[in-house]
């Protein structure tokens, strides 16, 4: 960390900020240039997060050299985590396949999607059972009878299952049926369910937030990875910007950026990211070019009747054709679909 005092501060406020500085067993480094004096702190700065350091006389700003996350850093892991889902790697050489409808609507619907995904080449089935629906008129999602179809698909189709945990109360009900827990984009910032969920050992695929920046989704990693869970996924599912054309604004950039700061893997949604479902293989394309762990794709048998997100929804057959042309983007950077 890095102290700036206001030019013409006096000794007195300068030697207080020192001293404020060793209440926390931390070193400082008095540099005096001729208009202004810098302060430089030496050893862990993290301590001194919420500390009002710039509400002391005489300081002009301060600035912070050490990430705020430390056990998500790059920094604490150098190498990649590989996040185990039940036998599925995510993290490793292969770029993960993920796919289903939004929400489970019903065992038929279900069962048609995995076994057509199956086909395809898919290596996780999604799968709503508690939705965060924008309106509270709208299908909340079948609840624990969806988690028990989801269950029965994964037994019939052996395929690990990913589902949204909406709320602390459920973390325990979700737990019992899922291979991986789902924070959805609204919760990426519920901190007492990350918390919840950062007291389980099941993987976790935590969604960027609708607003939220790389910092603060790598600190609500954090905050799983400090309760003990260290399988956490990222899932980069598009900000919201000035942007109308789509749904989402799908920042790709976040791939190759968010990998320099973490070792955990992240993969990318581009059915949320985009919400237009013939621009979701171009996406999808590049965000395997652009390094993405794994790709997260609604799929439904029959869009049209879709109870949630049925504009976004591939048919099989579109994903299917999708899949083979990703494994040739695959292939140009090294890596396997
Ligand atoms: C979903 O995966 O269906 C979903 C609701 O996603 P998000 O939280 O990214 O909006
Ligand atoms: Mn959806």
């Amino acid at each position: 960390m890095i102290i700036v005092m206001k030019s013409g501060s006096t000794k007195k406020q300068i030697e207080h900020v020192a001293e404020k500085i060793k209440e926390y067993k931390l070193i400082p480094h008095i540099s005096k240039g001729k208009e202004t004096t810098i302060i430089g702190v030496i050893g862990d700065e993290r301590i001194l997060q919420n500390v009002p350091l710039e509400s002391l006389p005489g300081v002009e700003k301060v600035m912070q050299i050490l990430k705020p996350y430390k056990l998500a850093s790059r920094e604490f892991k150098k190498e990649n985590s590989v996040i185990d889902v039940s036998g599925v790697k995510v993290g490793a050489k292969k770029v993960v396949l993920i796919a289903g409808p939004c929400s489970v609507e019903s065992e038929k619907q279900l069962f048609q999607t995995a076994k057509a995904v199956k086909e395809a080449g898919v290596d996780m089935l999604r799968g709503g059972a508690f939705k965060p629906r924008t309106s509270p008129y709208a299908f909340q999602g079948m609840g624990e009878d969806g988690l028990k179809i989801l269950a029965a698909a994964r037994e019939k189709f052996g395929l690990p299952i990913v589902t949204e945990v909406l709320d602390t109360r459920h973390v325990e009900l979700v737990n019992k049926y899922a291979d991986c827990f789902q924070i959805g984009a609204r919760n990426m910032q519920n901190f007492e369910l990350l918390k919840e969920v950062g007291k389980t050992n099941k993987p976790v695929l935590l969604k960027r937030g609708l607003m939220s920046t790389i910092n603060e989704w790598l600190m609500s990693a954090e905050y799983i990875l400090s309760n003990g869970n260290m399988n956490v996924i990222l899932c980069e599912r598009g900000i919201r910007t000035f942007e109308t054309a789509t749904r989402n604004t799908l920042d790709i950039s976040a791939v190759p950026m968010v990998k320099t700061l973490t070792h955990l893997p992240v993969i990318v949604d581009p059915s949320h990211g985009t919400g237009k479902k013939h621009i979701i293989d171009s996406m999808s394309r590049a965000a395997v070019a652009a390094g993405a762990d794994g790709l997260l794709i609604e799929v439904h048998p029959k869009p049209e009747e879709a109870l949630s997100d049925g504009d976004q929804s591939l048919l099989p057959i579109e994903y299917a054709k999708l899949v083979l042309s990703l494994k040739k983007v695959a292939k140009a950077i090294n890596r396997v679909i």
